[in-house]
């Protein structure tokens, strides 16, 4: 079956075919590295971390690349209250970020591009624009007329109108010609960071940085682009207009995915509300197997609530597979298996249906010890999950406990054995007895 998705420029599934051969060009906003990541962009990321395995998985030959928003008022301002250098709490969060990506078990990225490495490109980028007529100064930077790029709206479905009406105060500047329209080149503030040019000092706006990043790397187009809903509009409407401006080719980006939010107990995850919750500390409390199990368990389109109900809910799933294989004796063929998970995934990567057949695969390995664990390995590292078993070693007097209770059972001292099966019960340890002897 060939591999449909969802793009949101067309708004429907359709086949999905790459620009040239097998290669794919994809590219994921992200983070502002102004504080710690938290689960919202665990769940993005991790998203994104599973479409580009399977991608690979498939054949194609990907490169992955995401951007670094390494200058932005965000960073400014928590330099400002910190007392601190703005590169110093850029430094400072991406180091994190890279801490939080790797204890996420997120591999598939091939480069990571900070903003500030591309500031000549960004220059080009203003420059074309301003040449072509797409942009304007004013006394506090250059800005983008989205009134003069007649496809404006295209991603969203809005007009320009219907664009304006959503444009907070913060971005109404007097002498704007429309007020959707929006800064490329900030002009220099004092006390601000900025660059030499001969547009004058100044620093990025936020549209321009990404564009200029996938112009570099990819050229003016390229196949697939990433990010979360909240992205649509004005970010991604925003860079369609300025690259295909600058270019004067269409699609910028063949196919447009986005994810859905993720919410903690229903609500909008917020400092305010006490429900704003990091990466470092859901790691704390849970396995990066849990957690990505949980996260791909909801389709990426859709919105995620993060509840502890669900976290329990993705860790019973993961001990009942690993605890399966436990089971899985006879050899048998595992093609069928994995048919069925590449066409769940080949449906606009389909991961709740995969967690489904995993489940299933679990009872059926239960029900007739057929040893389907090579599917469920394999399945497992396409979805950042590792369903091996892991035997931790007991200490050794807990061992001493379960070699007497054996030697207590060949003695047929039934009531002393069953004591020491409860007292081992109560410290967490299961034990199963079978013709080979006694698992724990
Ligand atoms: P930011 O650092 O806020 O610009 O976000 C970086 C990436 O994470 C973007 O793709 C966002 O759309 C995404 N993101 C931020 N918050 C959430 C959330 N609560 N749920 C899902 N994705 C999110």
């Amino acid at each position: 079956m060939v591999l449909n998705v969802y793009n949101t420029l067309r708004r429907k599934k359709m086949a999905f075919i790459p620009r040239k051969d097998n290669r794919i060009q994809l590219f994921v906003c992200g983070p502002t590295v102004y504080d710690y990541s938290h689960i919202g962009h665990a769940r993005t990321y991790v998203a994104f971390d599973v479409i580009a395995r399977y991608l690979r998985y498939k054949g194609y030959d990907v490169f992955y690349l995401q951007n670094i928003t390494d200058i932005d008022d965000k960073i400014i301002n928590r330099a400002r209250e910190a007392g601190v250098s703005w590169e110093e709490i850029a430094d400072r969060y991406t180091k994190a970020y890279f801490e939080d990506v790797q204890a996420l078990r997120i591999t598939s990225v091939n480069k990571y591009a900070p903003a500030t490495q591309y500031i000549d490109a960004i220059l080009r980028q203003v420059r074309t624009l301003l040449e072509k007529g797409y942009a304007y100064e004013l006394d506090d930077g250059i800005y983008y007329d989205v009134s003069r790029f007649k496809n404006y709206g295209k991603l969203s479905g809005r007009t320009v109108e219907e664009a304006e009406d959503t444009v907070s105060r913060i971005d109404e500047v007097i002498g704007k010609r429309n007020k959707a329209d929006f800064c490329l080149w900030k002009l220099l503030k004092p006390g601000e960071p900025y660059w030499e040019s001969e547009l004058g000092k100044g620093r990025p706006g936020w549209h321009i940085e990404d564009t200029a990043i996938t112009e570099t790397e990819f050229g003016p187009q390229y196949d697939l682009h990433g990010g979360a809903q909240d992205l649509i509009f004005p970010h991604h409407e925003a860079e369609i207009a300025q690259m295909e401006a600058a270019s004067g080719r269409e699609p910028m980006v063949k196919y447009w995915l986005h994810t859905g939010f993720l919410k903690v107990g229903g609500r909008k995850m917020s400092k305010s509300l006490g429900n704003f919750i990091t990466i470092r500390d859901a790691l704390k409390k849970w396995d990066v197997d849990t957690l990505r199990l949980m996260l791909v368990s909801t389709h990426y389109r859709s919105p995620i609530n993060y509840t502890e109900a669900a976290m329990e809910q993705a860790k019973n799933s993961l001990n009942y597979i690993r605890g399966a294989t436990r089971a899985a004796k006879k050899k048998v063929d595992v093609k069928k298996w994995i048919e069925k998970f590449v066409d769940a995934m080949d449906d606009d990567f389909n991961t709740p249906k995969v967690v489904a057949l995993l489940l299933e695969m679990g009872k059926r390995i239960n029900k007739t010890e057929e040893d389907l664990s090579p599917a469920i390995y394999e399945i497992g590292e396409v979805l950042g999950i590792d369903f091996r078993l892991k035997e931790r070693p007991l200490p050794a007097e807990l061992m001493t406990l379960i070699k007497k209770r054996e030697e207590l059972r060949k003695q047929k001292r039934w009531a002393e054995a069953d004591r020491i099966r409860e007292e081992l019960k109560k410290r967490g340890i299961l034990l199963r007895d079978t013709p080979e002897g006694t698992e724990w």
